[in-house]
């Protein structure tokens, strides 16, 4: 989903940053990075005025962690499970890591006793974005 996408790249880069500049590092049309720009800026994700950067606020990089949790435990369960290779497992969670519930979640994070880490390597966001 491209506004997780935005968000992701928003929290990695880690500052405020033009909507052109933007839809050229992810590689998507202006006018469709724009659009979803404004649906996070409607949510309260980031904050953007006409022709000023892009700036993701608090709410937005809570709800960027928490995707990025989702996504690497769908990963670790589908490298674990289904033996996928690292980068196959991750491209099928990204599809998937929004639309799964927190419930859901939270049953694999529970079966691998809550893991601070992915197999991919990658450090998870605690647990505070599932209560515990
Ligand atoms: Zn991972
Ligand atoms: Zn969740
Ligand atoms: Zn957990």
């Amino acid at each position: 989903m491209l506004e997780n996408k935005i968000l992701n790249y928003l929290e990695k880069i880690n500052s405020p940053i033009s909507v052109g500049v933007l839809s050229k590092a992810i590689n998507i049309k202006h006018s469709t990075v724009n659009s979803a720009v404004k649906r996070l800026v409607e949510k309260e994700f980031v904050r953007w005025e006409p022709y000023r950067s892009v700036e993701l606020v608090a709410a937005g990089k809570k709800e960027a962690q928490h995707f990025k949790l989702h996504e690497h435990l769908v990963a670790h369960f589908l490298m674990d499970v289904l033996n996928l290779t690292e980068e196959f497992a991750h491209e099928e969670a990204r599809k998937i890591a929004n639309v799964i519930s927190c419930d859901l979640i939270e049953r694999i994070c529970e079966v691998y006793s809550h893991p601070s880490q992915c197999l991919c390597g990658e450090i998870l966001p605690n647990g505070f974005l599932h209560d515990h």
